[in-house]
């Protein structure tokens, strides 16, 4: 028998709504743009385009404007919603909306179902500060060799870009094994790309150092358990405070899985650890 999942909150419920509605929408667009002649809704979440609306991903919109070196403004304007989802919410691109995401999740659910085990192991485990030399390292290469390295490389972008070409060329493209390369590493390492090496959750994460919704656990209720630790895919720990840290995606597995009610939501101002 497979281990009884911790019960879903509302929020939580929301969430997988969400990654499931996004997933559906870049499925979708291609398919409505190709057989029903629909253009209000257009591309994928590196760039989509919704009416006259324009959002782009921070770290493609970063990427351009650095190797062109050239401010341009319906790009920045692109880049508002997104940053400013980041500065307030912290990683919920990650946890709420990225295809990337949504497979893993998947995956975790196939996993469980075959296992039999409620909690996945994080498999390997590197520093976490790994993620600020990805950011880094792909912002320098980006500028070295004077291309969006992102734009074309993204696992989340590439998803959709699959679809796509798949849909209205049907092919795919060589690129598209690198989001094979990423599953099949979740496969054996709970979620180690996103952990460790996606240059876009660290920005996003960046982003959301100061965010306002947080994770924090009442002292009073917590015993110490460690459940929230083996439910978190990003194996933080939130009975010691690391839900407060940049690297927590609001996900909310951890809130699910204490049984005492000791984790909660918050909103507030203070700047978070870490
Ligand atoms: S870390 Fe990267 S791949 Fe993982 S969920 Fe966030 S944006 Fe997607
Ligand atoms: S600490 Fe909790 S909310 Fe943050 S990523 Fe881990 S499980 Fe999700």
């Amino acid at each position: 028998m497979p281990g009884k999942q911790p019960k879903k909150t509302f929020y939580n419920r929301i969430r997988l709504l969400s990654l499931t509605s996004a997933f559906i929408l870049i499925l979708a667009v291609p398919f409505l743009n190709r057989y029903c002649h629909f253009s209000f809704i257009q591309g994928w979440y590196q760039s989509l385009s919704i009416g006259h609306l324009w959002f782009v991903s921070p770290l493609e919109g970063l990427e351009s404007i650095l190797t062109s070196r050239k401010l341009y403004g319906p790009l920045l304007v692109g880049m508002i919603g997104p940053v400013l989802l980041a500065l307030l919410l912290g990683r919920v691109f990650c946890s709420w909306i990225c295809p990337i995401s949504f497979l893993s999740e998947i995956m975790d659910r196939l996993i469980r179902l075959l296992t039999g085990k409620k909690f996945r192991k994080p498999g390997i485990a590197m520093p976490r500060r790994m993620l600020w030399f990805a950011l880094m390292g792909e912002v320098m290469l980006a500028m070295v060799i004077g291309a969006p390295v992102f734009v074309f490389l993204s696992p989340p972008g590439l998803v959709g870009r699959e679809i796509m070409m798949a849909t209205l060329f049907h092919t795919l493209a060589i690129e598209g094994v690198i989001v094979i390369i990423v599953l099949l590493l979740h496969l054996f390492s709970r979620r180690l790309f996103c952990r460790h090496l996606c240059p876009l959750g660290a920005l996003i994460a960046v982003l959301g150092m100061a965010r306002r919704l947080k994770i924090r656990k009442d002292k009073e209720a917590c015993i110490d358990c460690g459940l929230c630790k083996r439910a978190c895919p990003l194996s933080l720990d939130p009975a010691k405070d690391e839900s407060l840290s940049a690297y927590c995606w609001n996900c909310g597995e951890c809130v699910d899985a204490c049984k005492p009610k000791a984790l909660g939501y918050t909103w507030s101002s203070s700047r978070p650890k870490g």
